[in-house]
């Protein structure tokens, strides 16, 4: 009844840089340095829609354009629909800001405890370890200060986070973010982790990364390394589309597990990339084959000049309803809206539920059928 996803022709190779010495295209330096950033390199490589040409030459004063060779060779150079290239190709719409939209959009500065360091939740903070990014998508909920294209002047003091962390006992849990803590050198990440192991109330440390995805290279034994020293370091790695599941992304995950980090995946529900269950269907059965575990699906945060990208919420809905039953619960994210100007992230759910009396209650499955269970009365004599 449903497809199942092969992995057989997972895409993998150099493409169109089939001439470069291997062991540089395996070089992550080397995929840094040769990153494309102008609207001139990324002409050479393919004809882009006058929308496309627009939104480069605009990209600059609001997140830089960036894109490694690896990822370059996912997109489809033919297909301006393509859903990898519209994460990463700036376009005209970018320039137009919608009236919900926001540069802020879920109240970040307002709630940082020092600059960096984003203490929204009781048990928990968001560290902001650097603006910089392998490459950039275009619907960032941080384009404010990632890639510092609007000037943000971002420079968080690593030394204050800490010890605001250190004093504030009740922060069990830290996510590394940013911009991409993956950038950072091994030294600086070996570093920030071992500090932070050494928190004692510290019990739970993670990282958010889109490294794997667009620099797979990057996980290399040193950094394997790294997370085994400071284990268990957990990781939410951000894939949108089963295009992006390549052997390389594969090999890497391996890596990261191997080296005892457990993966989940954060995606963002995106317009004309991911919106369909289908799509999403195939994403997640493909991060399974990964070990990775679908984790959250985000509802895109009204970001300035991000409405091209967005999908509605009921469309959110209707693919979670579409996977659940359908495949095995690992399969499915739960669906989150970040609450605009500061309210965390809200779950969304599919209705199951149709009605809760005082006797039963009333619910579907996922096929749509009918069922009952009774409501639990404790009889007055098992009381003790
Ligand atoms: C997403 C987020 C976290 C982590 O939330 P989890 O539900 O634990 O993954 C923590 N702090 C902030 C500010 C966040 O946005
Ligand atoms: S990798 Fe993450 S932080 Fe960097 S541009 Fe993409 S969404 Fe933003």
């Amino acid at each position: 009844m449903y497809p199942t996803d092969s992995r057989e022709n997972w895409y993998s190779g150099q493409g169109l840089w089939s001439d470069v010495p291997e062991t540089d295209w395996q070089d992550y330096r080397w995929q840094l340095r040769n990153r494309i950033t102008t609207l001139e390199q990324l002409r050479s490589f393919m004809t882009l829609t006058a929308e496309e040409e627009a939104g480069c030459n605009f990209a600059n004063n609001k997140l830089a354009l960036a894109i490694t060779p690896y990822f370059f060779n996912l997109i489809d150079r033919e297909d301006p629909d393509c859903p990898v290239r519209r994460q990463v190709i700036p376009r005209e719409e970018e320039m137009f800001t919608a009236p919900e939209e926001m540069l802020d959009p879920v109240g970040e500065e307002n709630a940082m405890g020092v600059d960096g360091l984003v203490h929204r939740y009781p048990d928990r903070v968001l560290f902001l370890v650097t603006n910089v990014c392998a490459a950039y998508c275009r619907y960032c909920t941080r384009s404010r200060l990632v890639s510092n294209a609007m000037g943000y002047d971002f420079h968080p003091n690593y030394e204050n986070a800490l010890k605001y962390i250190e004093e504030h006992t009740e922060i069990r849990d830290v996510l590394l973010s940013g911009g991409d803590p993956l950038i950072l050198s091994d030294k600086k990440l070996d570093y920030l982790l071992g500090r932070l192991r050494a928190i004692k109330h510290v019990e739970f440390i993670r990282i958010g990364s889109r490294i794997p995805v667009f620099l797979p290279q990057r996980i290399t034994p040193g950094l394997q390394d790294i997370f085994r020293r400071h284990g268990p370091i957990w990781m939410s790695i951000h894939v949108n589309h089963p295009r992006e599941c390549t052997r390389e992304l594969m090999q890497a995950c391996e890596r990261l597990s191997f080296a005892g980090v457990p993966l989940g995946n954060q995606s963002v529900l995106l317009r004309g990339v991911n919106d369909s269950v289908e799509v999403m269907r195939s994403l997640v059965h493909r991060l399974l084959m990964m070990r990775v575990r679908p984790y959250y699906l985000y509802q895109c945060d009204l970001i300035t000049g991000s409405r091209h990208l967005r999908s509605d919420v009921k469309t959110g809905i209707e693919i979670i309803r579409g996977l659940r039953g359908h495949t095995t619960g690992y399969a499915i994210p739960q669906f989150v809206i970040d609450a605009p100007g500061g309210g965390g992230k809200v779950p969304i759910n599919p209705e199951y539920v149709t009605e809760i009396n005082d006797e039963q209650v009333v619910m579907r499955n996922f096929e749509g059928a009918r069922y009952e269970y009774p409501r639990t009365q404790v009889p007055e004599f098992l009381l003790v």
